[in-house]
């Protein structure tokens, strides 16, 4: 089968979060299963652009309204990622160190949607099935659908996945004059709460929806920010698969990023030398449990839940655990987070920015991962966590209800149900008594690390989806 994923994140390429590491990973996992499976992604000012080979495979000129830009498709030479990846450079528009987060976004993500089609028109074959992620690349199974220039690809199946339904690409009509000639008598399925909106859109127009897990997918019933009636109608079409994670990518014995490699057999020992090596960087105490947060600062992630919480659990524990926060964000969030740093010296840090490495260093040399969402996709954070052999505390929303159980059940974390500061500190009392019995401790780590989250098992259930739509053409 050929598979074509459209994304605005691929990691390593680029990334913000957990798309990428979405993106990087199922294709991957897909062409082992014997598929032909290409990434199409837009060409960032990354270090991966740079340090890689490519070669030039189409070229052309965006038409958007009355801007004209050029565009290349560029073809990475050796397959590295194991799939095929090619990047639409649109240099204008694209050639930047960020990838969201410009004035001229809905300008930059509509013409890379259109030069991506413009280049899948012009090849020999057409694809079995186009699978599209989030809103960037909403507007796809419309064009796919109405565009007079893309009527090739009119019987072409396509699914969006929705990893985040809370940013949804809006723009006015005024804008509606970028679009590639279509019948405006379809002009109403761009509507949505009076504006073109993107993943509306695909969610109308795509043969199939998926979320990444299947608690979201319920919980967007009812909370969706404007989309939950909807996703109610398209239930029919709908699905939630919950993600897997690179295995490869996250290993305990042989991430590089690791101070020390360890496995299921020595991970005692091995936990404790990554913690000792946070511990010396962010002048911690390595004898007291580490509590870490790795994320966007963001309310949806209960960003705005950690200052008050993690004064209130220094302080009714003072001296008795370390607190570690590794994110960006919302400044406010930021700074509150920062004006503990005084008070709590010595067990108490922040690293306010995105780093790739020091993630994995949190993943390993930690106790306990925090993640207090109040809305969660999926989540791949607790099942890096639980790899390692950190135990995750959830609340019990999306992709964290799906994947974690908490102790007391049997379980491999700790869980609560609200988003307040009382159930956070509550979990990291309840988990500062599971540190003091480290037998248990230690068993519930083990049963965390053996868990199955591999890709090779959830790919399939993609596969499913896909020849399920391509049956219906
Ligand atoms: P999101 O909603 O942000 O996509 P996910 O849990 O799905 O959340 O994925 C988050 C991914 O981004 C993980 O790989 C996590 O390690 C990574 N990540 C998030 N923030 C940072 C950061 N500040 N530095 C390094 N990695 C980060």
């Amino acid at each position: 089968m050929e598979i074509f994923h459209i994304s605005a994140e691929c990691y390593p390429v680029a990334k913000v979060g957990g798309l990428a590491d979405v993106v990087g990973a199922l294709p991957k996992y897909q062409n082992n299963a014997g598929n032909a499976v290409r990434v199409v992604m837009p060409c960032y000012d990354t270090k991966f652009k740079i340090e890689n080979h490519f070669e030039c495979v189409h070229w052309g000129h965006v038409k958007l309204g009355s801007f004209n830009f050029p565009f290349n498709i560029l073809k990475e030479k050796t397959n590295a990622l194991g799939f095929e990846l090619y990047l639409v450079e649109i240099p204008e528009l694209f050639n930047r160190k960020e990838v969201y987060g410009y004035q001229d976004d809905i300008e930059r993500f509509l013409s890379f949607q259109i030069a991506t089609l413009d280049w899948i028109i012009g090849r020999e074959d057409v694809p079995d099935v186009i699978n599209c992620h989030d809103h960037h690349t909403g507007l796809i199974p419309f064009m796919m659908l109405y565009c007079n220039k893309y009527e090739k690809l009119r019987n072409i199946p396509s699914m969006i996945t929705i990893h985040n339904g809370l940013y949804q690409g809006q723009f006015g009509f005024d804008k509606l004059y970028y679009l590639p000639e279509f019948d405006l008598a379809h002009v109403n399925v761009l509507e949505w709460d009076n504006c073109i909106n993107s993943l509306a859109v695909a969610i109308k127009c795509a043969w199939a929806v998926t979320t990444v897990s299947p608690s979201y997918l319920n919980e967007i019933n009812y909370s969706a920010n404007g989309l939950e009636s909807l996703l109610n109608l398209v239930r029919y079409k709908s699905k939630g698969i919950l993600n897997g994670i690179d295995i490869e990518v996250w290993d305990p014995d042989t991430d590089r990023m690791l101070e020390k490699n360890y496995s299921i057999k020595n991970f005692e020992k091995g936990k404790q030398e990554n913690k000792e090596k946070l511990c010396s960087l962010f002048n911690l105490d390595p004898t007291k449990p580490l509590f870490s947060f790795i994320g966007r600062l963001l309310e949806e992630k209960g960003g705005d839940l950690l200052p008050h919480a993690a004064a209130l659990a220094l302080s009714e524990n003072f001296q008795q655990i370390n607190i570690l926060i590794l994110g960006s964000g919302n400044t406010t969030i930021e700074k509150q987070l920062n004006s503990l740093l005084q008070d709590y010296k010595g067990n108490y840090n922040t690293f306010i920015g995105y780093n790739e490495e020091l993630a994995h260093l949190i993943y390993a040399g930690s106790d306990f991962l925090l993640m207090p969402s109040r809305v969660e996709p999926c989540g791949l954070n607790q099942m890096y966590s639980l790899r390692y052999g950190t135990i995750p505390i959830v609340r019990r929303t999306g992709g964290l209800k799906d994947t974690v159980v908490d102790f007391g059940d049997n379980g491999i974390g700790i869980c609560h149900d609200q988003a307040s500061v009382g159930d956070v500190c509550y979990s990291i009392q309840r988990a500062i008594l599971l540190y003091e019995d480290k037998q248990h401790l230690n068993k519930i780590r083990k049963i965390g690390m053996n868990t199955d989250h591999s890709w090779e098992r959830v790919c399939q259930e993609y596969i499913e989806m896909y020849k399920l739509i391509i049956n219906k053409k």
